[in-house]
């Protein structure tokens, strides 16, 4: 039997020397990349274990503005890395036929406006909308704000770290291949040290005292031991909830979609900066631009449509070539009740799933990282810092699933039996809270680590039609003709500056970023 420990002395009696992934999908690389870092000085032995036979879930291709921050933490250099993974740039969300069919806004990153004498600039924006005639009425709030205007015109440049305003509140994502992500952060992975077994974990080996895992063995018998184990094993959740039975929060009844049918297609066009998220009858379709083809998916809920119909809407709403057969994926929307138990910590879909809507998984990967990083263990583990680690992800968790519910329940549509039950439903009362608080005076608080701020949750309100009934009091502290000069200055500054950049296909190429010449080859 080969064992894969016993090589070299890692650790201690009191530190953890061994620290096992088991799996080697986006989440998988992502901590071996961000572990073999930081962890990996001499005194920790990083290995990684999947299965090409089993594969990854193969989806996961638009991120949001905090992938930055990860980037920048590992060193890539973000060039090399854009060509590689053949990223195109996101400036936020186009959603289209949420509030009613024929509805169509943008949920940016980055800013409103400014703030004027500390007066939230959406409030002086609703004064003048509601004293125009309210909704409709006054000028589109995509208009005063950078990424939206980038998106509008199909125009991107990565702002530098001098730019000056307004091109600073150029806030962007990626889109990028998930299969060569995961590639990438392989290489980088192992040029730090990290090792890569393969092979399919046929079982788990636990202590009969403390019930930790000791080691999981691979199909011909190899064990590999750990003292701390992170469960990237996906949906299977092997060890987190298959050996440990951590429990789940089961969301299905706020997020009904369960299932997503993916396909890829040629480009018809240079790729738009942005995702688009349109709804249809039965769940909603992305459509996700890389540099060398289109990803697009049908999100559906299959309590309420079967997937034949679900595949013959994606089918007849694409706009290129398809390159491969449609692929199903059936999902539970939900999370763990603790995604760290024992010493195996939950990473990526083993941890849970809000569904796909705000491109919000990968972060929770991150996030997730970076704070284990932040609360890593000695041995015996403490339960404090356990404890710690599973309140900080239940939070983030949970806002960002009423972020998303509000997507579904702020919905006017009646046409199908989703749309129904969608709108109809209770929320919970944390977001019940928000949206009242909303609808009485236009207020919006970010509260605690919230990752979705004032402007995301401005722009899906106002973009499905939820109107405040009044705005705040304290805008009409200010000048109504003097604020208006100033409004009518910030939009012209964002047109202009959004005019001045080039398309991202040219920017990519200024760059040295674009991979055309490669994919030719
Ligand atoms: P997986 O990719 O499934 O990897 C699991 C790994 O575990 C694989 O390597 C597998 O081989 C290994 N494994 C499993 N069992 C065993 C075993 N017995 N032995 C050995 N190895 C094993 N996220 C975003 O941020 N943005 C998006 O746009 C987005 N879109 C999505 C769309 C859909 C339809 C879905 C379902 C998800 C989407 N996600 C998105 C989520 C994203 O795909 C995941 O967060 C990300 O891919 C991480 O997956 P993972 O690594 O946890 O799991």
């Amino acid at each position: 039997m080969n064992r894969a420990d016993g090589r070299g002395s890692r650790g201690s009696d009191t530190e953890i020397g061994r620290v096992v992934i088991v799996g080697g999908g986006t989440a998988g690389w992502m901590a071996a990349a961000a572990f073999s870092r930081f962890l990996n000085n001499g005194r920790r032995r990083i290995t990684v274990v999947e299965s090409d036979a089993i594969g990854t879930v193969g989806v996961g291709e638009a991120t949001i503005p905090p992938i930055l921050a990860f980037n920048n933490i590992l060193d890539i250099n973000e060039n090399e890395f854009l060509r590689v993974t053949r990223v195109t740039f996101k400036a936020g969300i186009e959603f289209v036929n949420w509030g009613r069919v024929g509805d169509r806004y943008f949920h940016p990153f980055g800013f409103y406006g400014h703030d004027l004498h500390g007066i939230a600039f959406h409030q002086l924006w609703l004064r003048e909308a509601m004293r125009a005639g309210g909704p409709g009425a006054g000028s589109d709030i995509a208009h005063y704000c950078m990424s939206a205007q980038a998106a509008a015109l199909r125009r991107f440049a990565r702002p530098g770290p001098t730019a000056k305003p307004p091109l600073n509140q150029l806030l962007y994502a990626f889109h990028f291949d998930a299969s060569l992500y995961a590639q990438f952060l392989r290489k980088i992975a192992e040029r730090q040290g990290a090792e890569r077994r393969e092979g399919r974990i046929v079982k788990v080996h636990r202590d009969g005292t403390s019930g930790d895992v000791l080691a999981v063995e691979l199909e011909g018998g190899e064990r590999v031991e750990g003292d701390l184990f992170i469960d990237c094993s996906g949906f299977r959740a092997l060890l987190i909830e298959q050996e440990l039975k951590a429990g789940w929060h089961d969301w299905s009844h706020w997020l009904p979609c369960d299932a997503a049918i993916a396909v890829p297609t040629a480009l018809t066009g240079p790729p738009d900066p942005f995702t688009r998220a349109t709804a249809h009858e039965a769940g909603w379709q992305w459509r996700i631009p890389l540099q060398h083809r289109m990803g697009n998916g049908m999100v559906f809920a299959s309590r309420f449509g079967d997937e034949d119909a679900a595949r013959a809407v994606l089918l007849a709403n694409l706009e290129g070539e398809v390159l491969a057969e449609p692929r199903t994926i059936r999902f539970a929307t939900g999370r763990r009740k603790a995604s760290w138990s024992h010493n195996v910590v939950a990473l990526g879909l083993s941890a849970g799933f809000v569904e796909p809507l705000e491109s919000t998984s990968i972060h929770l990967i991150q996030n997730g990282i970076q704070r284990l990083l932040a609360l890593f263990p000695g041995k015996p583990i403490s339960p404090l810092e356990r404890d710690e680690y599973n309140r900080g992800m239940g939070e983030l968790y949970d806002d960002l699933r009423d972020f998303v519910i509000l997507h579904y329940k702020a919905t006017q549509r009646d046409d199908s039996e989703l749309w129904r039950y969608v709108r109809d439903m209770e929320v919970p009362d944390s977001l019940a809270r928000k949206m009242e608080l909303w609808r009485l005076h236009g207020r919006v608080f970010r509260e605690g680590h919230e990752l979705f701020g004032t402007v995301s949750w401005v722009a899906v309100m106002l973009g499905q039609n939820l109107w405040p009934e009044a705005y705040d009091t304290i805008a009409d502290s200010l000048d109504e003709a003097k604020v208006a000069e100033a409004m009518a200055r910030m939009r012209e500054d964002y047109r202009k500056a959004a005019e001045a950049l080039p398309d991202q296909e040219q920017f990519l190429r200024m760059a040295g970023a674009w991979a055309a010449e490669e994919m030719a080859a």
